[in-house]
């Protein structure tokens, strides 16, 4: 079967659906899950039927997004271009085996809508080759230091680019004397990246839907301007309707290793706070479903993390009814904001350090982490080798060792980004 790179033009599409091909699936799904609170936390369901699509719970789901149509229609007025206008862009490089940086021919719009990454920093070498646009040599100074490696221009980067979060907008906003070519400026920006999800679905249960649970990305920054990050912000605003109109979201499934137990006997405690818990809804479905069929299903414990009961418990009534069901074996849940002291999922952790050593240790566990990189996942690590000092009664060392070989045995596994 052909391929065909076809998201744009809405043209038909074929299988094998993947990075190159991306399907086409349809929003069935489109919920609000936190009850309160000023951030947006949101399920989706895609539904991928008649799409050949296989996933296994643990696996991603990849999607491309589209830019911000404001931000688009603003980089056009700025640079007094005709949006509208159709280009090709030609790899002027021989060699390379891509002809072109992105499908063409197009029209600007398209690129800066579809195919070029408008919302992210712009990197050193983008506002160096900037820089000759630049009519106040005090701009063209500013933009070749904070592209040079001095620690000066270093320094300016970080503070005026990364902390400030500044889109390439943003720095044409702030720099009025800079004026590029929109030719220019389409051949240096990057291409805007697929955003992987962490299916919160089980392909067992639901072979034809893949679901999402995600936290719209959407703050101010210290220029006092408003950053929504692209995808977030997208899927946020599809609007599931009956008519023929229907909101597509162009997607593949990346697998992962991040897998339920061979045995299903074996217990599995999941930690996943916040949209960490999106794994673990595939993981539930899962186990649930090998109850119903009779088999002998191992403790099923799942420690998540919110700021309020009231605000953002993710799936509260589905996790309750797994409860009552008896697939999820316990349920436990640290709400950050409810009580003066903060109390996060590696607290609750820790207090059931005897019963998860014996887990680990006895029982042969499978431990798993879902969600922020940055500090949870550490933290949780941490924990771990506290309980293997406190309850297994190892050193420090050893405790590491320990932990470590859990991971490469695949008992320890993670799921994390930031
Ligand atoms: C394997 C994998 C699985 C993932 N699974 C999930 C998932 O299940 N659910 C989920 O919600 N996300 C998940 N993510 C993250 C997801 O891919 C996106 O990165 C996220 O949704 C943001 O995308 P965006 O396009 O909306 O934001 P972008 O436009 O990409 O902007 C995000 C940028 O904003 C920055 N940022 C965000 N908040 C702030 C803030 N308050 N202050 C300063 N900077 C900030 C981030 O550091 C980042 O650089 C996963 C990532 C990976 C790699």
């Amino acid at each position: 079967m052909p391929k065909y790179h076809n998201f744009c033009q809405g043209m038909q599409t074929y299988e094998p659906f993947d990075a190159k091909n991306p399907y086409l699936a349809t929003v069935a799904t489109n919920r609000q899950l936190n009850q309160a609170g000023n951030r947006h936390l949101m399920h989706l369901d895609l539904d991928i039927s008649g799409s050949k699509i296989r996933y296994d719970s643990g696996d991603h789901v990849a999607v491309y997004p589209i830019n911000d149509i404001s931000v688009v229609n603003r980089i056009g007025q700025i640079l007094d271009a005709d949006l509208d206008a159709v280009i090709s862009l030609n790899n002027l490089d021989e060699e390379s085996n891509k002809k072109h940086p992105f499908p063409c021919p197009t029209t600007y719009r398209t690129a800066l809508t579809h195919y070029l990454d408008i919302t992210n920093p712009p990197r050193t070498n983008v506002l160096f080759e900037l820089a000759q646009y630049a009519t106040d040599p005090k701009d063209q100074e500013t933009l070749r230091k904070m592209a040079s490696a001095s620690i000066e221009g270093k320094g300016l980067y970080q503070s005026w680019i990364l902390d400030a979060r500044r889109n390439i907008l943003a720095v044409l906003e702030d720099m009025p004397s800079l004026h590029p070519t929109i030719d220019h400026l389409c051949e240096l920006l990057p291409r805007l990246q697929a955003r992987y999800y962490s299916i919160a679905s089980s392909g067992k249960l639901y072979p034809t839907m893949v679901s999402i649970c995600a936290v719209v990305v959407d703050f101010q920054t210290s220029t006092g301007r408003r950053f929504k990050g692209v995808a977030t912000n997208w899927l946020k605003n599809m609007v599931v309707t009956d008519n023929s109109h229907k909101a597509t979201v162009p997607m593949y499934v990346r697998k992962s290793q991040f897998r339920l137990p061979y045995k299903a006997s074996n217990p599995v405690v999941m930690i996943g706070p916040g949209t960490g818990i999106a794994p673990f809804m595939g993981f539930l479905q899962e186990r649930g479903k090998m109850k119903e069929q009779g088999k002998d299903v191992g403790e099923t414990i799942l420690y998540f993390g919110c700021r309020h009961r009231n605000e953002d418990f993710l799936y509260q009534q589905e996790l309750q009814e797994f409860q009552k069901i008896g697939v999820l074996t316990q349920l436990n849940v640290a709400f950050s904001r409810d009580q003066e002291e903060k109390v996060y999922v590696q607290h609750l952790l820790k207090k059931n350090m005897e019963h998860l050593w014996k887990l680990i240790h006895t029982d042969n566990a499978h431990i798993y982490i879902c969600g922020d990189a940055r500090n949870m996942a550490r933290d949780v690590q941490n924990t771990f080798y506290d309980i293997a000092e406190e309850a297994g009664g190892l050193t420090h060392t050893q405790a590491v060792t320990y932990i470590k070989k859990l991971m490469t045995n695949g008992r320890y596994s993670q799921d994390v980004w930031s």
